[in-house]
Order: C-alpha cells, then sequence, then structure tokens
C-alpha cells in the first residue's frame, strides 16, 4: 500500500515553463494520441493536476492549451492524451502533426483542487465524459493492493472511442475497483445496456453509496459535469466531497 509520504514531492513553488521534448507516443483511438514528454527538471505532479503547452511558429506566433496529466509522476515524464476537435488550432497539431523529437514548452504542473493523492484514504468514484477520462486514468494507476475502493464510470459515445483499453478492461487482479462504461450511442453487440447517457440508477449501480463518504471526481465537457453533478447531489452526496474539472475552450 502506498501511503502520502511516498507520494511523489511536488514543487510549491510557482509552475516554470519548460522545455518538453516529444520522446513517445501512442493512439488511443482515431482521434486520440498520448504524447511521453521529456522534461528535464520536472518537479513532479499529483494525478488530477495539468499543464500548459505552448506551440511558437516560425513567425513568433504562440498558442497555449491546457492539458491533464494522463500518468502519474515518472522522473521528467509528462504523459498527455489529446483529443482532437473538429476545426481546432492547436489539438489537431498535437493529434497528427507533431513529430518524435520536436519541442514545446510546458508549464507546470497548476491546480490543487482537482487532485487526488496516492495514498488517499478514502474510496472514491471518478467519472469521466469523453476526453475527461484523461486526469481520471492518472489517479487510477496509482490505485494498488490494500488502497480505497475505486469506481469509474466512463461516459463515451462507441467502442471506437475509447481511451486506455488496457487499464480499463484489465482484470482488478485484487484490486478493489470497478470499471463501468457507459456507451451513449453505440453500445458493443451484446451490451445489456442501450446505448444512454449516464443515467441516476448507473450511478447507484456502479458507483459507491453516499453513506460511505466518497470523494468523487467528474470531468468532462461543462454540460456532462453539470449533469452528473445533479445527479450525484440528488443521490445525497455531500457537494463539499466532489471536485469537477470542465474541458472548455481555453488558452488563447
Ligand atoms: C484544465 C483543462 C484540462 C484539459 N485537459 C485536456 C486533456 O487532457 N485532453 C484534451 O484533449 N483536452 C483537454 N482540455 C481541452 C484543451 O485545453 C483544448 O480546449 C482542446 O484541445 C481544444 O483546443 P484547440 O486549440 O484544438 O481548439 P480551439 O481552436 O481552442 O477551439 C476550436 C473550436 O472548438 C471548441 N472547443 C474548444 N475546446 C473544446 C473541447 N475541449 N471540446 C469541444 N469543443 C471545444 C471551441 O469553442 C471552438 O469552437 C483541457 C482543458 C482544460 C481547461
Amino acid at each position: 500500500m502506498t501511503d502520502a509520504a511516498a507520494a511523489p514531492a511536488v514543487s510549491e513553488k510557482a509552475p516554470a515553463w519548460r522545455r518538453a521534448t516529444l520522446v513517445a507516443e501512442r493512439r488511443e483511438n482515431a482521434s486520440a494520441r498520448t504524447l511521453v514528454f521529456d522534461v528535464p527538471g520536472w518537479p513532479g505532479h499529483l494525478p488530477g493536476q495539468h499543464v500548459d503547452v505552448r506551440l511558437t511558429a516560425d513567425d513568433g506566433y504562440q498558442a497555449t492549451r491546457s492539458y491533464s496529466v494522463a500518468a502519474p509522476a515518472r522522473g521528467d515524464r509528462v504523459e498527455l492524451t489529446v483529443q482532437r476537435v473538429a476545426d481546432g488550432e492547436v489539438s489537431p497539431y498535437l493529434v497528427d502533426d507533431l513529430p518524435i523529437g520536436a519541442d514545446v514548452e510546458l508549464l507546470g504542473p497548476v491546480g490543487g483542487w482537482f487532485v487526488r493523492r496516492p495514498g488517499a484514504p478514502e474510496p472514491a468514484i471518478l467519472i469521466g465524459g469523453g476526453s475527461g477520462i484523461v486526469p481520471l486514468r492518472a489517479m487510477l494507476l496509482t490505485q494498488v493492493h490494500g488502497s480505497a475502493s475505486l469506481r469509474v464510470l466512463y461516459s463515451l459515445r462507441s467502442p471506437a472511442e475509447l481511451y486506455f483499453a488496457a487499464d480499463l478492461t484489465a482484470a482488478p487482479d485484487g484490486l478493489d475497483r470497478e470499471v463501468f462504461l457507459a456507451y451513449t450511442r453505440r453500445a458493443p453487440d451484446g451490451d445489456p445496456r442501450p446505448p444512454a447517457r449516464l443515467t441516476a440508477a448507473d450511478l447507484a449501480e456502479h458507483g459507491l453509496p453516499a453513506s460511505l463518504a466518497p470523494a468523487v471526481y467528474v470531468c468532462g465537457p461543462t454540460g456532462f459535469v453539470e449533469a452528473v453533478t445533479g445527479l450525484l447531489l440528488h443521490a445525497g452526496h455531500d457537494p463539499s466531497k466532489i471536485r469537477t474539472e470542465r474541458f472548455g475552450p481555453s488558452g488563447g
């Protein structure tokens, strides 16, 4: 079992811009790519934190966007997973064009509220919509034998849009963990649940009861976060235990 003392040290200093070199990549699906950066001097981060990525064109034009860390801290490595937004300025470049060996600038880690420390003692429900699963995956990967219960509810349109298949569909192997995939438009053949947005019944069946006072993390598009928060409050969850992150437009 990990404990807070074993968690990676995170700098209390203001985050600084650093050079980040793309050293590895992984396709999650047709519209999402995981990018692994080497960031010399990286101070570490906590699951749930994000970074700002800054791109500079040859003519000096700059664009900055926020991306959540997709994996726990591991030395100078920072892993991000980006979904291509149609007509977007930055995400299509990161998903389709940034070559291995290229440099970007990275500011972080940022954020101190939407975080789950490795070894946190309280059970947790992690609820993600679309690319909102990214910071939740970093939280999931810190779970070890003997640590608190985790329930993951992941809302996605179809099997083709699944991220992190290996992590999310792996047998729990003794971990107190369940992952529920809620398909909204097309479910795999044989799935008994007709495609639908996440419901109160899904939450009751696959989450944890409010009586256990779990920490709840909700991440995704604004409409998703608001709808799920409404369901949680209706189910009696303590508002002070619900942490949300909205993946709306960011940067400039
Ligand atoms: C704290 C935080 C963490 C984030 N983490 C991630 C992450 O881990 N992975 C990830 O893929 N994205 C993440 N995002 C979203 C990301 O910052 C960008 O908004 C996204 O990549 C789109 O940027 P773009 O330059 O391609 O689009 P833009 O050029 O900024 O926008 C193009 C059009 O798409 C709309 N749009 C912008 N962003 C979104 C969006 N997220 N969903 C739908 N429509 C959008 C805009 O309104 C506009 O109409 C995060 C956002 C925040 C605030």
